[in-house]
C-alpha cells in the first residue's frame, strides 16, 4: 500500500471516528428524546423524500443506466413513507414501559421493562435498492430513538450523493449522516464502535462485518441473501404460478434479495412452467433492450458474472431459453434478457450462488417431501415461497422448513408489510427490522425493578437457617413438586 493511500485511509478513519464521536456526544446530551422527537425526525424525513423525490428517482435510473420509474417509486421510496406511517402511529404504544410479574423472592417490589434508545447506529446499505435499504434501516432507528450513521453503496454513487445532501440539508450532523465511498471506506465503517450495526448486503461481506463488529462487541443486524427457492405443488394451476412468478423476478431484473432463486417444479410440468412463465414475462416486458420497464444490470462486473453462470450451466449440461422477445442484441448494453434454466445440477454455479439476476434454473421434483429435503439440504434461505391452494399443506412447509420469511401463492411482498418483521435466519441473515421487532431491535430492552421501603431481604438474609427464611424456604419449595 502506497503512503499516499495509508494517509488517505487515515483520513477517512479520523474523519468517521470524529462524526461518531460528536453524534455520541450529542446522545449523552439528549439520551432519551420524547415521542414528540422522533416524530419530527420522521416527519422531516417524511418531507425530505417527498422534496426529493424526482431526483432520487433520476439518480437512481443513472446508477442502474436505465431502472424503471415505476419500481424505484413502489418498491423504494412509496414503503420508506409507509414504513414512517406506520412507526409514528404505533409510537406511543412501543415506547410505555410494560409492566412485568413480580416474583415471591421480590414481594412488594414492581418490575418494568423501559425500551431505551442504543445511542448511535451504523447503517451500511447495498446497491440494489440503495434509498429504501439505507432509508428504512434509519427510520426504525429513528423510532426507537437513535442517531444513525449511512453508508451507501460505492456501486450507486449519485444516489449515495444525493441521500448525503437530503440528509444534511433535514438533519443536523448530531442526527444522521450518509457516508460515501468504496470498500476502504465501508471497511473502516465497520469498525467504529457503533451501538448497533445493520447491514444489508451478500453473506460473504456479512461474515467480514460481523468479525469487525466482534471487535467492538457491537450487535449487528445482518440483511444477507440466498437462494429463495419457489415450490410449485401439483395441485396448483401452472400457469397462475408461472404469472405470479414471472411478476417478481421481472421486478429490477431479478436484482432482488428475495427474488425467486430457483424454482421447484414437477417433473412432469417442467415444460408448461417454462413456456407460461416466458408467455407471461412477455406480456410484462413485450421487448427488453430499449424498454423503459426494464430495469438494467447495475454493472458490466455483474452483468459478466450472470452470463459467465450461463455459460456455465451450458457446458455441465443445462438446456437454456432465451426470454428476448423482439430478438434484440445486448452487446455493449447492460440489460440483459431472462434465461430460464432446464436440467440443472448441483455442480453449475447458478445452484451454488445466489442468482441476483435475471437468470431462473428450474428444479423438477417427484413427491412434496423430496422437494422439502431439497431446500432442507442447502442454507436456510432469506425467503420460500409455495404454490398451493390447500392449506394443510402450506402449513408442512411451513412447519418442516426455515427460512427468513415466506409468501404463500405469492412471491416477495412480505417485504412490503411494515408489521411483520424482516430478516434472514442463518446464512440469509440475523436479527429483525419493520414491525414491533424493528423497534425492539434497536432499543436496548432494560429491566427494571423498583423496591418500595419493605426490605424482605433483611428479614431473610443470613444467617440463614432463621425462621422467616425457614417459612419461606419450606412454602417455595412446596410450590414446586416433582411434575
Ligand atoms: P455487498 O455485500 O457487496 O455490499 C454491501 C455493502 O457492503 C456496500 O455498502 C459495500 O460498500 C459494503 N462492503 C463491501 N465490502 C465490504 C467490506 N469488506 N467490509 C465492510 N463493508 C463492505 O452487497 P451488494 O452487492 O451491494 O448487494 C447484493 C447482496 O445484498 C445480495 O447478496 C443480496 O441478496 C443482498 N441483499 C440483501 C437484502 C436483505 O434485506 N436481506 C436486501 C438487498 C440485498
Amino acid at each position: 500500500m502506497t503512503a499516499q493511500k495509508i494517509f488517505q485511509i487515515n483520513h477517512v478513519e479520523n474523519q468517521l471516528r470524529a462524526s461518531l464521536a460528536k453524534m455520541k456526544a450529542a446522545y449523552t446530551r439528549n439520551p432519551a428524546p420524547t415521542e414528540k422527537e422522533r416524530v419530527d425526525r420522521l416527519n422531516r424525513l417524511h418531507n425530505a423524500i417527498l422534496e426529493y423525490k424526482d431526483r432520487l428517482i433520476a439518480a437512481v435510473d443513472r446508477d442502474f443506466g436505465g431502472r424503471a420509474e415505476a419500481e424505484t417509486l413502489m418498491i423504494e421510496l412509496l414503503p420508506v413513507l409507509e414504513g414512517i406511517r406506520y412507526n409514528k402511529k404505533n409510537l406511543r404504544k412501543w415506547m410505555k414501559q410494560s409492566k412485568r410479574h413480580v416474583p415471591l423472592m421480590l414481594l412488594g417490589a414492581k418490575t418494568k421493562v423501559h425500551y431505551q434508545p442504543l445511542g448511535v447506529v451504523g447503517i451500511v446499505a447495498p446497491w440494489n435498492f440503495p434509498i429504501f435499504l439505507g432509508l428504512s434501516p434509519l427510520v426504525g432507528a429513528f423510532a426507537a430513538g437513535n442517531r444513525a450513521m449511512m453508508k451507501t453503496s460505492e456501486f450507486a454513487p449519485e444516489t449515495g450523493e444525493l441521500l448525503k445532501e437530503m440528509i444534511a440539508k433535514h438533519f443536523t450532523d448530531e442526527e444522521a449522516v450518509v457516508v460515501n465511498g468504496g470498500v476502504e471506506v465501508a471497511t473502516e465503517f465497520t469498525k467504529l464502535p457503533f451501538d448497533h450495526l445493520v447491514f444489508t448486503g451478500s453473506t460473504q461481506v456479512g461474515r467480514i462485518v460481523m468479525h469487525a463488529a466482534a471487535d467492538n462487541l457491537t450487535p449487528v443486524t445482518l440483511e444477507l441473501g440466498g437462494k429463495s427457492p419457489a415450490i410449485v405443488h401439483d395441485s396448483f394451476p401452472i400457469e397462475e404460478a408461472a404469472k405470479r412468478i414471472a411478476f417478481g423476478k421481472g421486478l429490477n431484473a431479478g436484482q432482488v434479495c428475495v427474488s425467486p432463486d430457483y424454482i421447484m417444479v414437477p417433473r412432469a410440468k417442467v415444460d408448461a412452467f417454462v413456456e407460461a412463465f416466458a408467455k407471461s414475462f412477455v406480456s410484462h416486458y413485450p421487448s427488453l433492450k430499449d424498454n423503459r420497464d426494464y430495469t438494467s444490470i447495475i454493472t458490466e462486473r455483474q452483468r459478466d458474472r450472470l452470463l459467465d453462470n450461463v455459460r456455465d450451466a451450458e457446458e455441465k449440461g443445462a438446456s437454456v431459453i432465451t426470454i428476448n422477445p423482439t430478438e434484440d442484441s445486448f452487446e455493449g448494453t447492460k440489460k440483459l434478457p431472462m434465461h430460464v434454466i432446464k436440467d440443472v445440477s448441483d455442480d453449475m454455479r447458478v445452484m451454488q450462488e445466489e442468482i441476483f439476476g435475471p437468470l431462473l434454473p428450474i428444479v423438477p421434483y417427484d413427491t412434496l417431501d423430496d422437494a422439502i429435503a431439497y431446500v432442507n439440504d442447502r442454507d436456510r434461505p432469506l425467503a420460500l415461497y409455495y404454490f398451493d391452494w390447500d392449506k394443510r399443506r402450506a402449513e408442512k412447509i411451513l412447519k418442516e422448513t426455515h427460512s427468513g420469511g415466506v409468501c404463500i401463492n405469492e412471491v416477495m411482498t412480505h417485504t412490503m408489510v411494515d408489521d411483520m418483521p424482516f430478516g434472514g435466519v442463518g446464512p440469509s441473515g440475523m436479527g429483525h427490522y419493520h414491525g414491533k421487532e424493528g423497534f425492539l431491535n434497536f432499543s436496548k430492552a432494560k429491566g427494571v425493578v423498583r423496591k418500595g421501603r419493605f426490605d424482605g431481604n433483611a428479614l431473610i438474609g443470613a444467617p440463614w437457617g432463621n425462621r422467616l427464611y425457614n417459612l419461606f424456604i419450606n412454602f417455595q419449595l412446596r410450590r414446586f413438586k416433582k411434575i
